[in-house]
């Protein structure tokens, strides 16, 4: 099984470096609402492909988290929700389905999908998916090193980035030997561990750290201390002087108490649809929860959006997290 596994991955970057090697301009783009996978995966990419005399734009729906924004290339993301590619290849990463892109106009494009989400839709001229990838990143890290490129500085920053914050700084439970040979080639290329710890988790704004108490002020507990439940609104988020992207990281807060195997985070946006994302300890699989909603993810971090109203919905999800609370007690290690 982990021959085929390995056998499937080989072949699968041998061809994704042909297909590279024989184009000439680049598009790269990932999920909406990029997160340190997204970011890093693709920088890492746009860096590789400049080293080769590649031309190279990245293309977003949204803008990354502020704490994002002084890492290497990232002035040269475009923000855009249309684009019209005149390209040779588009190459998705993070994405189980192309519409997670939030980037219409790539569809008749010929497309490398290279994604570590389960139930991935294979919508690629050329698929790559592992979903016992810990990040986009590490499949990322394959296809540069199969391409030849040196690992410089910016690439390996990159890598490290999608690492650590995929794996919710090196808690979840998919991390394998081949996640830290990763990381430690990219400290060798020059990466400072704890700078980058620095710069991705204590970066937060003041009124972060007001958000983060009005949010535990406010935190629910079910499953007898099991399941914490998380709720936000706009009016919270501009009372402490807040936006979206400031919620990243919030909904782990929660696990660091020992008593709580799952959390729960609804972000009602301003149109009444509810943003659900979940977190969980070891074999606790909310990723299941995911995908009774129509959304995804991984075993230990799932979300999907909702267009009924919270309380239709939130009593519709609680019993099912409960129930993947229990089964995943039952493997506690
Ligand atoms: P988030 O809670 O938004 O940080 O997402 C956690 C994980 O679930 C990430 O890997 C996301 O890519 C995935 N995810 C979130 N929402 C969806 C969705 N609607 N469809 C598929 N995957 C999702
Ligand atoms: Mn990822």
């Amino acid at each position: 099984m982990i021959n085929d596994r390995v056998e499937a991955a080989t072949s699968a970057v041998r061809e994704i470096r042909e297909e590279i090697l024989r184009r000439q301009r680049f598009l790269l783009t990932s999920h909406a609402r990029p997160d340190g996978d997204s970011i890093g995966s693709q920088l890492a990419m746009a860096f590789a492909l400049d080293a080769l005399g590649k031309s190279v734009r990245i293309v977003n729906a949204d803008p990354a988290p502020d704490h994002y924004q002084d890492f290497p290339g990232m002035e040269r993301v475009e923000i855009a929700s249309h684009v019209s590619a005149d390209v040779d290849a588009v190459i998705v990463m993070e994405c189980s389905d192309l519409s997670r892109a939030g980037v219409s106009g790539l569809e008749g494009e010929f497309l490398i999908n290279i994604d570590h989400h389960a139930g991935n839709r294979l919508y690629g001229a050329l698929n790559w998916h592992d979903e016992s990838a810990a990040a986009c990143g590490e499949m990322v890290f394959d296809v540069i090193r199969e391409l030849g490129v040196p690992l410089t500085l910016e690439i390996a920053t990159h890598v490290y980035l999608a690492i650590l914050t995929d794996t919710g700084s090196f808690h979840h439970s998919n991390i394998t030997p081949r996640t830290f040979d990763i990381c430690r080639q990219t400290v060798e290329a020059g990466v400072n561990p704890a700078a980058m710890a620095r710069r991705v988790f204590d970066s937060n704004s003041f009124g972060k750290l007001k958000l983060i108490g009005a949010l535990l002020d406010s935190m629910e507990l079910a499953d007898e201390g099991r399941l914490a439940i998380l709720y936000m609104d706009d009016t919270m988020l501009s009372a402490c002087g807040c936006t979206h992207n400031d919620t990243e990281g919030l909904i782990n807060l929660p696990l660091t108490a020992r008593e709580i195997q799952a959390v729960i985070f609804f972000k009602v946006g301003p149109n009444g649809d509810v943003r659900v994302s979940m977190r969980s300890k070891y074999d606790v699989d909310v990723r299941a929860v995911a995908g009774r909603f129509g959304g995804g993810g991984h075993k230990n971090a799932a979300g999907f959006t909702v267009t009924e109203p919270l309380d239709v919905v939130r009593p519709r999800i609680i019993p099912l997290l409960v129930e993947e609370i229990a089964q995943g007690l039952k493997s506690r290690p």
